[in-house]
C-alpha cells in the first residue's frame, strides 16, 4: 500500500500542427482584447508575424527576452506592458520567453498564453527563476503558472538540431530527477517514464530529419510531460548543480543539463538502484549512467563543460557551491566524490559508476 500527495496544476493545452492558428479564439476566451507577443531577439519575425495574423488583438511585441530572466530586462517589459495597456500577454519561444512572461504575470497578475517552441517545459511549472547581480533566485507560486499553453510541432521544425539535442536532454533531466524525488508519486512516475521514452525515441529521428513532423510532434509531447513532472514534484542534485554552474560562471542553460546529466545519475545510482533500472530499460540500455552518456554521445552534443566555457579554475567552487545549501537529495551530498563528478563533467569523461 502507497499514500501519496499529487498536485495536479490547472491550465489548459492545445496540442498538435497548426493549434497556433487558435491564438485569437484563446485570447477572447480569456476575455482578454489586447495581447502584447513577447520573444527573443532572435525569434522577433516569429513573434511580428502572429502578431500580424491575430490582428486587432495584438497591442504590440517586446521581443527582448533573454536567458536567466533578468529583473532589469521584466521591468522595461512591464513598462511597455502599462503603456500599451496590454491585458494579457503570449510567450513565443523557449524557456527565456516563458520566463518573461511568468515575471509579467508576478508583477501585473495579467493571464498567460505559452507557446513553446522549445522543450525546456517551463510552461508547465509554478515556478520563476529571475536574475539580478549576477544572482539567480527562484520562487515557486501558481501566479506565474501560464493559463494556456498551445503546443504546435510545426513552430519546433526551425529549432536548430544541436538546440533541438539540448534541450531534449534538458527535459529528459525533469524527468529523470522526478522519478527520484522525495514527494515522487506513482501518477507523475508514469509521465517520467513516458517522457524519457518519447524523447529517446525521437531525437535521433530529429538529427537525421529536423522537419520529422511525427518526431518532433512525440519530443514536443515528451517536454510537456517533462514539464509537468518538473512543475509536480521537488528536484535533486543534478538541477541544482546546473542551477549553479549557470549562475556562477554564465554557462548555457540546456546545454549544461545535457553535459551533467549523466554525471548526475551516476552520483545518485547507488541510493536508487532500482529507479535506475528503470531509466535503463526505458533508454534501451544495461546501465543508465552510461547508456544516457553514449546516448548523448550518439547525438553529437557537447559533452564537457570546459567546451561550454567553463574556467578550470571554476571545479572546486562548483562543487562548494553545489553542497553550501543543503536540499533533498537521494544520496548525502559529499564533497569529494561531488568534486570528482564536477571534474569529469568538465573534462568530459565517462560518469563515474564505481
Ligand atoms: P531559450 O528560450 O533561450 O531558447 C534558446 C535559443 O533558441 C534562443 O536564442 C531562441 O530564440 C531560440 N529558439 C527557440 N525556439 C526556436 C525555434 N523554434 N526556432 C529557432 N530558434 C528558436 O532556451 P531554453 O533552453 O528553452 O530556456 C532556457 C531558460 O528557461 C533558462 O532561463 C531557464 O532557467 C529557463 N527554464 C525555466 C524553467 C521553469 O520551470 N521556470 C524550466 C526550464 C527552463
Amino acid at each position: 500500500m502507497i499514500n501519496f500527495t499529487c498536485d495536479v496544476l490547472p491550465g489548459r493545452v492545445l496540442f498538435g500542427a497548426g493549434v497556433r492558428e487558435q491564438l485569437s479564439i484563446e485570447i477572447e476566451r480569456l476575455g482578454c482584447a489586447r495581447a502584447i507577443i513577447l520573444s527573443t531577439p532572435g525569434q522577433e519575425r516569429q513573434a511580428r508575424e502572429l502578431a500580424r495574423k491575430i490582428g486587432k488583438l495584438a497591442a504590440g511585441v517586446f521581443s527582448g527576452a533573454v536567458m536567466h530572466t533578468p529583473i532589469a530586462v521584466s521591468e522595461r517589459a512591464v513598462a511597455l506592458v502599462r503603456s500599451l495597456n496590454a491585458d494579457c500577454t503570449v510567450a513565443l519561444g523557449g524557456g527565456s520567453s516563458v520566463g518573461l512572461g511568468k515575471a509579467i504575470a508576478l508583477r501585473t497578475d495579467l493571464p498567460q498564453i505559452a507557446i513553446p517552441t522549445t522543450y525546456a517545459g517551463s510552461e508547465m511549472t509554478p515556478i520563476i527563476g529571475e536574475t539580478a547581480g549576477g544572482h539567480k533566485t527562484t520562487k515557486r507560486t501558481a501566479k506565474v503558472l501560464p493559463e494556456v499553453v498551445l503546443y504546435d510541432p510545426e513552430l519546433t521544425f526551425g529549432l536548430p538540431v544541436s538546440v533541438s539535442i539540448a534541450s531534449g536532454i534538458n527535459a529528459v533531466a525533469h524527468a529523470v530527477e522526478a522519478l527520484y524525488a522525495k514527494d515522487r508519486n506513482p501518477i507523475v512516475s508514469l509521465m517520467a517514464e513516458e517522457s524519457i521514452r518519447a524523447l529517446v525515441l525521437s531525437l535521433p529521428l530529429i538529427v537525421a530529419d529536423p522537419k520529422d513532423g511525427s518526431a518532433r510532434s512525440d519530443a514536443l509531447c515528451g517536454a510537456w510531460l517533462a514539464g509537468t513532472c518538473l512543475g509536480a514534484v521537488g528536484m535533486s542534485l543534478h538541477h541544482k548543480l546546473c542551477h549553479v554552474l549557470g549562475g556562477a560562471f554564465n554557462l548555457p542553460h540546456a546545454e549544461t543539463h545535457t553535459v551533467v546529466l549523466p554525471h548526475a545519475i551516476a552520483y545518485n545510482t547507488p541510493a536508487e538502484p532500482a529507479v535506475m533500472g528503470t531509466i535503463a530499460k526505458v533508454v534501451g540500455t544495461s546501465d543508465a549512467p552510461i547508456g544516457l552518456y553514449d546516448f548523448i554521445g550518439r547525438l553529437g552534443a557537447a559533452q564537457s563543460l570546459r567546451e561550454l566555457g567553463m574556467p578550470e579554475a571554476g571545479i572546486e567552487k562548483a562543487a562548494l557551491l553545489a553542497i553550501r545549501n543543503p536540499y533533498w537529495n537521494p544520496r548525502k551530498l559529499e564533497y569529494e566524490p561531488i568534486l570528482e563528478l564536477v571534474r569529469r563533467a568538465w573534462m568530459g569523461e565517462a560518469p563515474n559508476v564505481a
